[in-house]
């Protein structure tokens, strides 16, 4: 891929560094195994919403799922034309929705009656028809980490089906409701058919019923949620995963969304971070770096497994170590227990498939300063964050002291 210390040296760490080339691919791939189908493509930009990443998934055509007015609000900075943008949450407040109302955006999805409820009258307030969608609770088990699995009764999101019934019906006949989606988002990282097959099948049903009760739903929104590889996984197959969905649609007519975030921008990143020292108490060897958990902590919060290359280095004379952040946090770890050469000091350590969930689950915990970010586009390289200095971070306090 790219020359990391090169990056490394012009750009300084802890670094991400995202290939758009890999982002081209995915998103490829995916519209291909939907090309049988009227689709539109919605990046969940939580995943990862820099602006440059945002305005490249303009560029191929994507539109945006959103989960809070401000990634509204950078999808729409970043040239994602209004109408491919959706918002999505369980817990939108008024001025949120209010907002969304007047950027006139493709819908909202609800996840309640007491939302909808809201819409209803913000909506009336603002004299506009809400478009809006339903997020289904399938019941299904994504057989995925606790954590990122979205679509079982015990979790917060959706409603059961036979509130999403009467909520349609409601909506139906309500002059400041439009609804024109259906909705289901099982979890992450899921690497399965089977649960996606019984979500589509499960919904296409529903909206069989809906037909039936002469309320015609436009979109079938698939969620996100389809899994990477980051070890061994063995992923689905785009193709299968498209044709299970078209499958449960049968010849209902409608626009099939989906909303991948992990799947267009996990493989595409990189983590670059440099080795400040070895220690060995005697029992156990680390590698400390000058990355930590504020930078990426999957690892930290879901144990997530990040393959770590020791950059340019050879594997030889290697021994069991833990990666660790300088964080103040037995939990700042990036690794435990992998084999590497032994490693001095500036030597790179490149934490792959880091594109998703890194940048955008950072904070500044200990004061640290949030990394740069940068692409590598067609060979070359350009910065689209800066890093943070001292003065971002004291910037919102310094005026009261
Ligand atoms: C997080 C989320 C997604 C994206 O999930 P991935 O696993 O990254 O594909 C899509 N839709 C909704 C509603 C989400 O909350």
């Amino acid at each position: 891929m790219a020359d990391f210390s090169a990056l490394a040296r012009t750009y300084g760490t802890p670094l991400y560094v995202y290939n758009f080339d890999t982002i081209t691919e995915q998103f490829t791939t995916l519209k291909e195994a939907f090309k049988a189908r009227k689709s539109l493509v919605c990046f969940a930009a939580k995943a990862n919403s820099n602006l440059s990443v945002l305005k490249h998934m303009a560029k191929l055509g994507a539109g945006c799922d959103c989960v809070s007015i401000g990634e509204v609000k950078r999808a729409l900075f970043a040239g994602i034309p209004k109408y491919k943008i959706i918002f999505s949450g369980v817990g939108k407040r008024d001025d949120e929705i209010e907002e969304a109302l007047q950027n006139d955006i493709l819908m909202l999805n609800l996840e309640s009656e007491e939302e909808m409820k809201r819409v209803e009258i913000i909506a009336s307030r603002l004299g506009v028809q809400a478009r809006i969608s339903i997020r289904v609770n399938p019941n299904i088990d994504a057989q995925t980490h606790p954590y990122i699995s979205t679509g079982l009764h015990e979790n917060k999101f959706g409603v059961d089906i036979e509130s999403a019934k009467r909520m349609y019906i409601h909506a139906k006949n309500a002059t400041s409701l439009d609804p024109v989606g259906i909705h289901f988002h099982i979890g992450s990282q899921i690497t399965e058919l089977q649960p996606f097959r019984d979500a589509a099948s499960v919904l296409a049903n529903l909206l069989r019923n809906l037909k039936a009760l002469q309320i015609d739903i436009k979109f079938f929104d698939v969620g996100g949620g389809v899994g990477i590889r980051y070890d061994n996984e063995i992923t689905i197959s785009l193709y299968d995963y498209a044709q299970g969905i078209f499958t449960a649609l049968g010849g209902l007519d409608v626009t099939l969304v989906c909303e991948p975030g992990r799947y267009l921008v996990g493989n595409c990143g990189y983590f670059l971070t440099k080795v400040l020292y070895e220690k060995n108490n005697g029992y156990k060897r680390f590698v400390i770096v000058d990355g930590a958990m504020n930078d990426l902590i999957r690892p930290s919060l879901y144990g997530a497994y990040h393959e770590i290359e020791a950059y340019g280095k050879t594997m030889e004379h290697t021994t069991l170590c833990d990666v660790v952040g300088p964080v103040c946090e037995s939990g700042d770890f990036f690794a435990k227990s992998i084999a590497l050469p032994p490693m001095e000091h500036d030597d790179i350590l490149v934490l792959k498939s880091a594109g998703a969930y890194g940048f955008t689950m950072s904070s500044n915990y200990n004061s640290r300063t949030r990394v740069a970010e940068v692409a590598v586009e067609n060979g070359s390289d350009r910065l689209i964050r800066k890093r943070e200095s001292f003065e971002d971070l004291i910037a919102l306090e310094k005026e009261y002291v």
